[in-house]
């Protein structure tokens, strides 16, 4: 007699964003009530987030052995977030340039509601953010990117201390143990978050009705943004088979939980205890992956690139504005920084868009033009995100692996 098998966890998350989409989808904002469902998932996912990313740095670091690597697996790490992003962007240049989704849109009245409030972001305010007065503060109100630079030096000053340095680093080792048995205990609300969270949000901007309008409204606009991600997916694949060497298929169903839990969260950051989670289980090796996913999921946003430099040649378009090979240009670069800089949360892209919009002369206005659609395309993105960071694991992993078999070889000979 043929045995069913029980569904895994990652069915029932892919069964929570089915069931989550249809009753938001049906019943509207009646589905708000379980809001704080979502929230509790959320919440507690955040909980880990200061704690799992200073642990994973710190063991990540002093588990190289000699510092002397830090600069390799830096320097590797940067590479691949920097030429993926750069890819990513040209893709979003070149499909909105063919689809041209901003030619013909009616600028109408004022959006309903007013664009995100922005100050001039500049690159010295993207260089100022690396550090912080006070690391507690700074994890306090979860400004990662500091945390993580006070973290890697004092890794990189951990590891030259030799047997004194020995009880700080156990610490860490057992601290970072301690985060990951909790996130396979918190996975197992994941379910019910997805499915509260996409529920509850669908039912909150309207339902079924209103969301199709708003696809409708902005259908063209959409239609480039989501088949540019589907293309940088593609790109990522041929990354992750040539690259690191490793099956599609299998390294996807490793991640199916934390690709689902970007799409219900839209945040990177909220995300980063499940995919360590994953990625562990792909089996990709602990140097990379502990260095690689903290520093990836706040750097490294290879979908909200794409998105920006899509979003903002959409509003030159809707605007009847020309913008010219080397305005693009700027586009390109403008739109890799802000990825940079924005923080792996909801809707944060929308904030740094105003750099690109800014290098190119564009109104800050034509934020609104995109506004009404931006909750699903951000969750779309954070989960492009979340592979690309996912994908860098791998790939950074692969080459430190064959780096260290190398040296073992010249060793031997
Ligand atoms: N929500 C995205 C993330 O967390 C950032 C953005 O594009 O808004 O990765």
């Amino acid at each position: 007699m043929m045995r069913l098998r029980r569904p895994g966890l990652s069915s029932w998350m892919a069964l929570a964003v089915v069931a989550g989409g249809f009753s938001g989808y049906w019943w509207g904002d009646r589905m708000t009530a379980v809001a704080w469902l979502g929230t509790l998932f959320l919440t507690t996912l955040k909980m880990l987030i200061v704690p799992l990313v200073a642990a994973s740095i710190i063991t990540g670091i002093t588990g190289l052995g000699n510092v002397r690597r830090l600069g390799r697996l830096g320097g590797l790490s940067l590479a691949y977030y920097a030429s993926t992003t750069l890819i990513a962007v040209a893709i979003g240049l070149v499909m909105a340039n063919l689809w041209q989704p901003g030619v013909g849109v009616p600028l109408g009245a004022p959006a309903s509601t007013p664009p995100p409030a922005h100050k001039d972001l500049g690159i010295s305010d993207l260089l100022l953010s690396l550090v912080h007065p006070n690391i507690v503060d700074a994890a306090a109100q979860m400004k990662l990117l500091p945390l993580i630079v006070f973290c890697i030096l004092f890794a990189a000053a951990l590891s030259t201390l030799e047997e004194k340095g020995k009880p700080v680093v156990s610490f860490f080792e057992s601290l970072n143990e301690a985060m990951m048995r909790m996130v396979e205990w918190i996975m197992h609300l994941a379910p019910v978050g997805i499915f509260a969270l996409i529920a509850s949000k669908l039912g909150a901007t309207g339902g079924g009705e209103a969301f199709m309008a708003q696809l409708l409204g902005l259908g063209r606009y959409v239609l480039t943004v989501v088949s540019g991600l589907i293309l940088h997916v593609i790109v990522l694949c041929l990354l992750l088979a040539i690259l690191a060497q490793r099956g599609v298929r299998d390294y996807l169903r490793h991640l199916a939980a934390p690709l689902l839990t970007a799409f219900s969260t839209a945040s990177s950051s909220a995300t980063l205890p499940l995919t360590m989670e994953g990625v562990r289980q792909a089996g990709v090796t602990d140097k990379a992956r502990r260095f690689v996913l903290p520093l990836g999921a706040t750097v490294n946003m290879d979908g909200t690139a794409l998105y920006e430099a899509v979003a903002v040649l959409f509003i030159a378009q809707a605007y009847g504005i020309a913008l010219g090979f080397g305005q693009q240009v700027l586009v390109l670069l403008t739109a890799t920084l802000a990825a940079i800089g924005a923080a792996g949360i909801p809707e944060a892209g929308l904030v740094t868009m105003v750099i690109v919009l800014h290098a190119v002369g564009l109104p800050l206005d034509g934020i609104g033009l995109i506004l009404a659609i931006d909750w699903f395309l951000d969750r779309c993105r954070t989960t492009v995100n979340v592979f690309g960071d996912a994908v860098g694991a791998a790939v950074v992993g692969r080459k430190m692996e064959s780096d260290h078999a190398r040296a073992k070889l010249q060793r031997i000979v």
